[in-house]
């Protein structure tokens, strides 16, 4: 490994040594950087890599919240300003009970490259809370929610920084987030959160987004190897709003999704959740706050598998699209035991890198990264905040025409940084030095700081 490279490594190592989330990340994507370090001794004369897994700022707040039996909570909240060299930080939100500083510097680390891989102005930001929405009430996400921006509304902003959902974070919350900012604020700047409804500036298209993409995504794979989408089967992971859009655009372009999974394991639909009625079913699933997807097996009579991961089902395409480090080794084992051909992440950072390397290494396996495939949502988030300054609403059409082509053109990008730096058909490298290099351009122009 180039020496420079390994210094920095090992420089976030020792300062992370409590967050082995952001340091998988910052190995995951130095590493590919290799051949462009070597290219531009001008990064390491001024120590660029050290400042690209800096976060210009990181703050956390306290949030406190009554419950409804009159009990008040006290969570902590936070904002990781990662890098805004190519745009206002744009990012979103985790609610979750195991959200700590790790977490949300990995997921900002990744949206730098995400963001700017959409080639929209986009900085990198991300925040969240240890709360846990689970089983809370309707008046209580509301309670949380204010308060939450009670404490964060002056260090955000239709051109400083603007939050997104994330796990635990849909457009019932925006809404109560954006109520606050609108209270507090005294006007209706609503390009500062996206994700919202439609009513008060929401994008069409913004919910389908993440899926959608990922799905353009895949057929450009799949052109590459001259296949089609029509009659794939493909296992994904959660049962959200990410795997809810896989299931409509596979199930609209003749493609079947399997698998969904929960906490509670995974359910097997051998006809795929193709049907509106079950399409609709995951949106109430998610709805119930059960956080459950038995519900789904009970309902359509399918196979359901307590405890268990579906990343040992047979299937054409594997779409890891849960959450981070859902495939360790045993699983990618596994994968590549089944034959499977097309390994497409889209969760953030759903595999460890050792599992990662792994699944690459395999001849004829094909592997996706998560911050090309799943940078549709944020990218049109860009979208809802390029109609919010516009005062326009855009019709479905030009939204899902405008997102196919960013999908088309991170994929082309991907494709042809890899070759330019010699590492021939490599995705996961490709995506990480095209991301790079975009900020890494802009970084040198505005001077060391
Ligand atoms: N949380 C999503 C992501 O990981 C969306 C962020 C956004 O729309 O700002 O990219």
């Amino acid at each position: 490994m180039n020496a420079y490279i390994a210094s920095v490594i090992e420089n976030v190592k020792a300062r992370h040594a409590n967050e082995p989330e952001f340091v998988q990340t910052v190995e995951e994507v130095l590493s590919s950087l290799e051949p462009v370090v070597a290219k531009h001794p001008e990064y390491e004369k001024v120590d660029l890599l050290s400042r690209m897994v800096e976060p210009e700022r990181m703050f956390t707040f306290r949030v406190c919240w009554m419950a409804d039996d009159g009990t008040w909570h006290t969570n902590i909240g936070y904002r990781c300003q990662f890098n805004g060299a190519i745009g206002p930080y744009k990012g979103g939100l985790r609610f979750q009970k195991n959200v700590y500083p790790g977490i949300i510097k990995f997921l900002g680390f990744e949206q730098v490259f995400k963001n700017s891989l959409t080639g929209l102005p986009i900085g990198g930001g991300k925040g969240g809370s240890d709360f846990d929405p689970a089983g809370k009430s309707d008046a209580e996400i509301m309670r949380f929610c204010q308060s939450f921006m009670q404490a964060l509304y002056r260090y955000i902003g239709p051109d400083v920084d603007v939050p997104a959902g994330d796990m635990g974070v849909g457009a019932r919350e925006i809404g109560y987030l954006y109520g606050e900012y609108r209270r507090l604020k005294g006007a209706f700047e609503n390009g500062v959160l996206t994700g919202k409804g439609f009513s008060y500036g929401g994008s069409l298209i913004r919910p389908e987004a993440t899926g959608f993409g990922a799905v353009y995504y895949l057929e450009n794979v799949l052109k590459h190897e001259g296949e089609s989408i029509q009659g794939k089967t493909i296992a994904c992971a959660g049962f959200g709003n990410v795997t809810w859009g896989i299931c409509k655009k596979a199930a609209e372009l003749g493609a079947k999704v399997v698998t969904l999974s929960g906490p509670d394991g995974y359910i097997y639909d051998p006809d795929g959740v193709v049907t509106p009625e079950k399409i609709a079913y995951l949106v109430e699933m998610r709805g119930s706050g059960r956080n459950r997807v038995q519900d789904y097996a009970e309902k359509f009579s399918v196979e359901f598998h307590a405890g268990e991961k579906p990343w040992g089902v047979k299937a054409d395409v594997i779409m890891p699209s849960a959450m981070q480090n859902d495939v360790h080794m045993e699983q990618a084992k596994q994968i590549a035991a089944n034959g499977v051909k097309y390994y497409i992440e889209v969760a953030n950072m759903p595999t460890t890198n050792d599992a990662l390397r792994f699944l690459m290494e395999q001849p004829g396996m094909i592997v996706a990264p998560s911050k090309a495939v799943n940078a549709g949502g944020v990218a049109t988030s860009a979208l809802e905040m390029a109609q919010n300054s516009e005062r326009l609403v855009w019709t479905e059409e030009e939204v899902d025409k405008q997102l196919h082509q960013i999908m088309d053109t991170i994929y082309n990008m991907s494709v042809s940084a890899a070759e330019q730096y010699g590492l021939g058909y490599n995705l996961v490298a490709g995506a990480n030095i095209a991301g790079f290099q975009r900020v890494a351009d802009a970084m040198m122009a505005q001077g060391v700081f």
